[in-house]
């Protein structure tokens, strides 16, 4: 009974913020509360109308599209994070094909790729693939009850709730269930689909844990649905994440209940078929020594993982990068308070937003601590870490977020002067390095200088030379394994834009 309490008080909050956010995109007339309706009814009626009584499963094929690197990985901060005509923010994926089994229940998609890097070194030949079954963890079981026919199918079979709600004039069935499955942090994991008047599923939405974006919204957006011998299929659909979309289907073909849809759906034996390249694990940690090495007084470099600049003023510690992971932002921190103990920790300045440089973020967040980030990414940051984290079992942050402009000077005419350079670029339109004029120091991520080229090294070199930065010590959040220079950077900008003009020969 508590956890239907529970359910019901998340799905009542749901439906509440969706109407309060429909009211600000709306304008003037707030639109009328939404009435409790019959679930079964409207579950049944959208059956029918999707001819999905008789469905056991369908195969989609076609062209795929996701925008590469994925999710918060992403050249701005904010969605939409596709743009058409700039083909470096997406991939296409051909030879597309979807498979759902409502039976077993279990999807398989597969389709080639390319494997792009964030270096925009050219893309080599890959492969898309997803699995999923009812033993798969929420990520991947997700897609199967976010299909339309894999939404009813689960709203038929697991006590659903409704209520009719109208949004930009138009009425729809608006129908929550909960998951059998249950988060880390304990609720279930919960469904909310919006149907048409015509009786087709138009929307559906979950929320996942994130250990940035914590109640993740993972929406599959369906249009331009088609009669497919009797079975309603959306040729158009996208899915977004924290409002923006991600990934997308131009549907050509469906088959609805293929002879030989249990193959479609199995993997094959380990060793083929290859899953999504993840990043690379780090080796095995040696017993940890103090994490601080001193480059002058009151300036720590904090080691051994993914590097921070800790700096002490007067009356307070900025700090340069949280680090990758929870984890190491705790650990960063927790090194900073030992070497600058009895001193306020004010600001933690973030690199840039993408998810390697910011999970580290939420300890110093959770400790009350400022997030000092370029204007570019504050709305989306403040944005992800305001969102509730229930499936993960934590408090709601409360974070700080302040916008850093082209500069920001800490500590300015004193010898740890910190200034904070927002360097655009084609890596992220938010980034900012740390450059210390009086020790010679400046300290970038992801401006990391590699072999054959890194183009954003040219873009910072440029700028460096036009914003007169001088210095002896180049840090890199990746750290490099020998000490690098100015000089080092400056050549590295030459050789990268030489092998990129030879390249685009
Ligand atoms: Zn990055």
């Amino acid at each position: 009974m508590v956890r239907k309490a529970m359910f019901a008080a998340m799905a009542a909050a749901f439906l509440v913020s969706c109407t309060a956010a429909d009211e600000q995109a709306g304008g003037d007339a707030a639109p009328p509360a939404p009435e409790p309706i019959d679930a079964v009814a409207a579950v049944t009626d959208a059956s029918a109308a999707m001819g999905a009584d008789g469905l056991e499963s369908i195969t989609l094929s076609g062209t795929a599209w996701r925008v590469r690197n994925g999710f918060m990985q992403t050249l701005n901060a904010s969605p939409p994070w596709r743009d058409l005509a700039n083909e470096r923010t997406w991939d296409e994926i051909t030879n597309y094909v979807k498979t759902i089994d409502l039976t077993q229940p279990a999807l398989r998609a597969t389709g080639d790729t390319f494997a792009s890097d964030i270096f925009f070194h050219a893309p080599v030949e890959g492969t898309y693939t997803l699995n999923a079954n009812a033993e798969s963890g929420w990520g991947q079981q997700m897609e199967i009850w976010l299909s339309p026919w894999g939404f009813l199918s689960g709203a038929a079979a697991n006590g659903a709730q409704a209520v009719s709600q109208m949004m930009d004039g138009n009425e729809y069935s608006v129908v929550t269930w909960a998951s059998p499955m249950t988060s880390p942090g304990g609720p279930p994991y919960t469904l909310t689909g919006y149907i048409n008047g015509d009786g087709l599923v138009e929307r559906v939405q979950t929320r996942i844990q994130h250990n940035l974006a914590g109640d993740l919204l993972v929406e599959n957006v369906y249009s331009n649905y088609q009669d497919v011998d009797g079975v309603m299929v959306p040729m158009t659909i996208e899915q977004q994440r924290a409002g923006g979309g991600l990934f997308g289907v131009d549907v050509a073909e469906a088959t609805p209940n293929p002879e030989n849809a249990a193959e479609l759906v199995t993997p094959p034996p380990a060793g083929e078929g290859g899953g999504r390249g993840g990043g690379g694990g780090r080796g095995g940690a040696e017993p940890p020594e103090d994490l601080a090495e001193e480059l002058a007084d009151g300036v720590y470099l904090i080691t051994q993982g993914y590097e921070a600049l800790a700096v002490e003023f007067e009356d307070y510690v900025a700090i340069f990068e949280g680090g990758q992971s929870e984890a190491r932002g705790q650990a960063v921190l927790d090194e900073v308070m030992r070497v600058i103990p009895d001193k306020e920790i004010r600001y933690i300045i973030n690199s840039h937003p993408h998810s390697d440089h910011s999970s580290g973020l939420v300890p110093f967040l959770r400790a009350g601590i400022t997030l000092l980030t370029h204007e570019n990414n504050v709305e989306f940051l403040d944005m992800i870490f305001s969102t509730p984290r229930t499936l993960l079992g934590e408090e709601t942050l409360s974070p700080t977020v302040e916008g850093v402009g082209d500069v920001m000077i800490l500590g300015e005419g004193t010898p740890n002067q910190l200034e904070l350079h927002h360097i655009p670029n084609t890596h992220s339109d938010g980034a900012l390095v740390a450059y210390m004029p009086e020790h010679g120091i400046l300290m970038q991520a992801d401006f990391t200088l590699t072999t054959p080229e890194n183009p954003f090294v040219v873009e910072l070199a440029e700028q460096v030379a036009e914003l007169g930065l001088e210095f002896d010590q180049y840090l890199g959040v990746h750290a490099s394994q020998v000490p690098q220079s100015q000089a080092d950077l400056m050549a590295a900008a030459e050789t990268s834009a030489a092998a990129i003009a030879a390249r685009d020969q």
